[in-house]
């Protein structure tokens, strides 16, 4: 099987530097468009005005949305009262819209929005040839018609986008839309590779949470727009960002053909916050780059379809990190022997991919942070885990990182697992003992012992859940949690009433962060920014 790759980039359409408002200047000239799907005219209005001051470039009236709709005098209003160009769908149900009337009392409002003032207007491809000619001859100078494909079931290949374009083109559109499905984010590349050649205007966007990188990195491909919503939810099609998080979180106005591209690889992956902090760390050092939650069912495809050196660097968690050592040209040693790999590099000269372990630094030197009374990061020659008693629950890729990096700091290491063979062959590889999960809360033959969980009991939604009873936490010095959402979960609660030392793992996923950062940029991390960002979120 083959897989397509993205084009490199020095043929993707001209962006310039744009200059708007006094400051910033902007790197692309992808317009954002606001979907307005209010039930009323008045509701749409005040939309607009909304859009406007979150920088939205232009609004989409959605006319199929209206619970009435008196064509002349509606129209009007909202043409009058917009304060950004307007384009006008009129969406009807059997190309996934709420119109089911007349077909031609819908092109009718259409070609009255058009005579009376508005900026654009979307047809459907089924539709626009005959749209079109009625209009020939008629169309105000700068009025544009954008003729559309929606296919809610999957991307089709490049080869049959391709002869959609034409068909689209041939349509008589100004500029082509085609809205395709992700069954697998892969899917994505084929509408990157009909946009960067395009030679007439194009919208090319996946629907769907696998498709979400589409919507965000059109600049950086030549897209004509993208949609951000005013809401968070509120959709005109699956998979949406907002508005909001496409100005200031992706910083999408500095995104280009240049842009280098970061994410995190996981499933589920929507609920991390690593594009918060990388995408305003890259911001604060001026680094252009952008870091993208990728939904990813299979790493190995995905790494493999996104072989361009442009897709340049990736942070992976569940439930990839075991996989995604496998991908790796190399692996340094560190990774090697915890069998995990969370961040992944791939060398601008020749493409290869290199695989870290940040998790151990990240969790290890928190801990012994923690036994030295201070958070300044600083290294003695003496590990204070030395001779230490290290209880790690969970044997999966935190459990491993903990277990090998208490390890090799000179702690005798205890693995207790739910799945007890898993706990026996990591303690096995470490040099260490097993325990079965039911036998911890009588687990106890010293005091003073460090206590890592590395499950994901005690996480969001289930954060009344803990893998230990607080009368077993008595024999512990210090209690660290990977788990970091929420900050302080029950099992920190209940060990800091116990007395002993607590280490939160937004301790450990700064840390490692740092590192990933300076691996992704070359650049040394902005760590005070990192600590406010995380305080600001968690
Ligand atoms: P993983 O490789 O999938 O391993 C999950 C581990 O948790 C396995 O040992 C599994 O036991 C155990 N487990 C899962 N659900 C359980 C349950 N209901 N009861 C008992 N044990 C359960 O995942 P991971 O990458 O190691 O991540 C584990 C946790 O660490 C997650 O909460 C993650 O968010 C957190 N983490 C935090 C950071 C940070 O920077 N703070 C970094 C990495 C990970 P079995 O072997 O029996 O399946």
């Amino acid at each position: 099987m083959t897989h397509p790759t993205v084009p490199e980039l020095d043929i993707a359409a001209p962006a310039s530097d744009l200059p708007i408002g006094n400051h910033e200047i902007v790197k692309n000239s992808t317009l954002i468009c606001v979907p307005l799907m209010a039930a009323t005219v008045d509701q749409m209005v005040i939309d607009m005005v909304k859009a406007k001051d979150v920088g939205a470039d232009l609004v989409e009236v959605r006319l199929d949305c209206l619970e009435t709709f008196s064509p002349r005098q509606d129209l009007q209003t909202l043409i009058r009262d917009c304060p950004l160009p307007t384009l006008f769908t009129y969406r009807p149900k059997w190309e996934g819209g709420q119109y089911d009337g007349d077909e031609d009392r819908r092109l009718d409002a259409l070609r009255l929005a058009m005579e009376l003032g508005a900026d654009y207007i979307d047809v459907e491809l089924q539709v626009a040839h005959e749209f079109n000619n009625s209009i020939h001859g008629k169309k105000p100078e700068n009025f544009k018609v954008i003729v559309s494909s929606h296919n809610y079931q999957n991307t089709p290949s490049v080869e049959d986008l391709g002869n959609l374009v034409a068909r689209i083109q041939e349509a008589g559109a100004d500029i082509v839309k085609i809205a395709t499905t992700a069954s697998d984010i892969s899917d994505v590349t084929r509408i990157f590779q009909i946009t960067v050649h395009s030679q007439v205007p194009i919208i090319g966007l996946v629907m769907d949470e696998r498709g979400l990188m589409s919507r965000i990195l059109c600049p950086k491909f030549g897209g004509y727009l993208t949609f951000g919503t005013l809401e968070s939810g509120i959709v005109s099609a699956p998979g949406q960002p907002t508005i909001k998080d496409l100005m200031n979180l992706y910083n999408f106005r500095q995104l280009g053909p240049d842009t280098k591209v970061f994410g995190i690889i996981g499933k589920p992956v929507s609920h991390s916050k690593s594009p918060i902090l990388y995408n305003e760390a890259f911001k604060s050092v001026g680094f252009n780059g952008v870091y993208l939650h990728l939904l990813v069912d299979d790493i190995a495809n995905f790494l493999h379809t996104y072989s361009s050196t442009d897709f340049s660097g990736f942070s992976c968690t569940i439930p990839h990190k075991e996989a995604a050592l496998k991908c790796c040209d190399e692996v340094d040693s560190v990774a090697k022997s915890i069998g995990a790999v969370n961040c992944i590099i791939r060398r601008q000269s020749d493409g290869k991919l290199f695989g870290y372990n940040t998790d151990y630094f990240g969790a290890i030197s928190a801990i012994e942070d923690g036994l030295r009374g201070s958070h300044n990061n600083s290294s003695t020659i003496n590990s204070p885990l030395a001779g230490k008693l290290f209880v790690v629950i969970g044997a999966g890729g935190a459990g491993k990182a903990l277990a090998y990096g208490a390890k090799e700091k000179g702690a005798r290491v205890v693995i207790a697992n739910r799945t007890y063979d898993r706990a026996r062959e990591l303690a096995d590889t470490i040099g260490g003992d097993a325990l079965s999960i039911s036998e911890l809360n009588n687990f106890h033959p010293e005091d003073g012992m460090v206590l890592a969980n590395t499950t994901s009991i005690g996480m969001q939604p289930k954060v009344e859940e803990t893998p230990i009873s607080k009368h077993a936490l008595r024999s512990y010095t210090l209690v660290f949690d990977a788990v970091y959402t929420p900050k302080m979960t029950r099992l920190l609660r209940e060990a800091k009433d116990s007395g002993a030392t607590i280490v939160s793992g937004l301790e450990m996923f700064i840390r490692q962060a740092y590192e990933q950062f300076e691996r992704f940029t070359g650049l040394p991390a902005p760590k005070e920014l990192f600590r406010e960002i995380m305080a600001k979120y968690t």
